[in-house]
């Protein structure tokens, strides 16, 4: 059979959805522990051990009953119930088959008590161990009535001598698998807990390593990476129509040395806000250093890309920075250049802080628009 026959067939048989493949892949396996029993089941019947009724009757109900968890699962049905492994009716339904065959079986009834611990296994690494301490506690129970009722029914097959060995050997054998049930719970609980620490430290570090601590934009190594990936977005679709502007806060030092660096801060974080909220969600604002900030403008001209700037300075000077200190007001200067086709990106941002630079020089509170289409640098408004 060739490779891809096999992996579409595997596919039609446990399905493509990992999840659910894994679940099959479980039941399968318990499938050939059942396949076991019925071998024995039909040895038995062959050896005279056991009726040939009781052969086909225990042989269909452990078949009928493999291909219903199957269905189950291959079907989705699994998917509606709280628990879609579908572990504990699966593994009663197991228990019940082989404490029916422990009844069935005469006199090597003993074997299927392997079967009996078999399935507990399968149970004990996806049950809950409340619910497993159940099971084992149940399994005792029934298997106790069972031994009971066999050695005073049928004592030359299950006499009382043996019959108390086995119950010697359930009574040990199942709540030690209860107990190892219990702490592969904790085990597996304490990893989803640990999976789950270090999704949230990986989140952490991941926002550690994009954005600002102060004021809660991407970063200059972030932003270096957004204009990359842009930049070779845009090589394969040949339009490179976007800007970058970088500003700078104007006499920031002064604020520093009159209020204070913590009131710094806090403008600092107070004017990101406003150059958000002033641009469309389509462009980016990054912390560059300091108090100088770059703007990524989007599929632009540089009027359009001037206007933008320009509503963030009139937003600027009409919204209140801090509560405590309404009169403090604060402006910017800023270098807008577009991006040329093919220039390295470091060019891009050289000729915006040149930009910048002048606008410094022009008295500040302006914006120099270093338009590469434009021969004429100029101020503006
Ligand atoms: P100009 O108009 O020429 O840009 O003047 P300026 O005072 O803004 O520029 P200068 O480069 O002289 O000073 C920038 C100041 O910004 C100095 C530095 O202490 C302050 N600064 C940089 N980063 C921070 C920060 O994270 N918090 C605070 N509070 N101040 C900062
Ligand atoms: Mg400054
Ligand atoms: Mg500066």
């Amino acid at each position: 059979m060739s490779r891809k026959l096999f992996l579409q067939l595997s596919d039609w048989v446990l399905s493509t959805d990992p999840r659910q493949r894994l679940r099959i892949m479980r039941s399968l396996m318990a499938a050939f522990a059942y396949f076991a029993c019925i071998g024995l089941m039909v040895y038995c019947s062959w050896a005279g051990f056991m009726s040939n009724a009781d052969t086909w009757r225990v042989s269909v109900a452990t078949i009928i009953n493999l291909a219903f968890w199957y269905g189950m699962l291959r079907s989705g049905l699994n998917l509606r119930f709280k628990d879609p492994s579908l572990t504990l009716p699966q593994v009663l339904s197991g228990l019940t088959i082989a404490i029916v065959a422990y009844a069935v079986t005469g006199p090597i009834h003993g074997s299927t008590l392997i079967f009996l611990a078999l399935v507990m296994v399968f149970g004990i690494f996806a049950l809950q161990s409340r619910t497993a301490k159940i099971v084992g506690a149940s399994t005792v129970l029934v298997m106790s009535g069972t031994i009971v009722y066999k050695s005073a029914t049928d004592p030359f097959h299950y006499p009382l001598s043996l019959e108390i060995a086995h119950f010697i050997l359930i009574i040990s054998v199942i709540p030690t698998l209860s107990a190892l049930a219990a702490q592969l719970n904790n085990l597996h609980k304490r990893l989803e807990t640990q999976r789950s620490e270090l999704a949230q430290a990986l989140a952490r570090i991941q926002v550690l390593a994009t954005r600002d601590e102060l004021t809660g934009l991407i970063n200059r190594r972030h932003m270096m990476e957004v204009l990359n990936q842009h930049q070779k977005r845009l090589d394969r679709s040949g339009h490179h129509d976007f800007y970058l502007a970088l500003l700078d806060v104007d006499h920031f030092k002064r604020i520093n040395d009159t209020h204070g660096h913590s009131v710094g801060d806090d403008v600092l974080h107070r004017f990101a806000q406003v150059l958000e909220s002033a641009l469309r969600d389509t462009d980016i604002v990054a912390r560059w250093g300091g108090e100088e900030f770059l703007l990524l403008l989007n599929d632009t001209t540089a009027d359009v890309a001037n206007i933008a700037i320009e509503r963030a300075r009139t937003a600027l000077a009409q919204t209140p920075l801090l509560p405590n200190l309404p009169d403090l007001k604060i402006t910017f200067s800023a270098g807008l250049t577009g991006y040329l086709d093919g220039e390295l990106l470091h060019t891009c941002i050289e000729r915006a802080d040149k930009a910048l630079y002048r606008a410094k020089k022009q008295g500040r509170n302006c914006t120099v628009i270093d338009d590469p289409d434009n021969e004429e640098p100029g101020p503006s408004p």
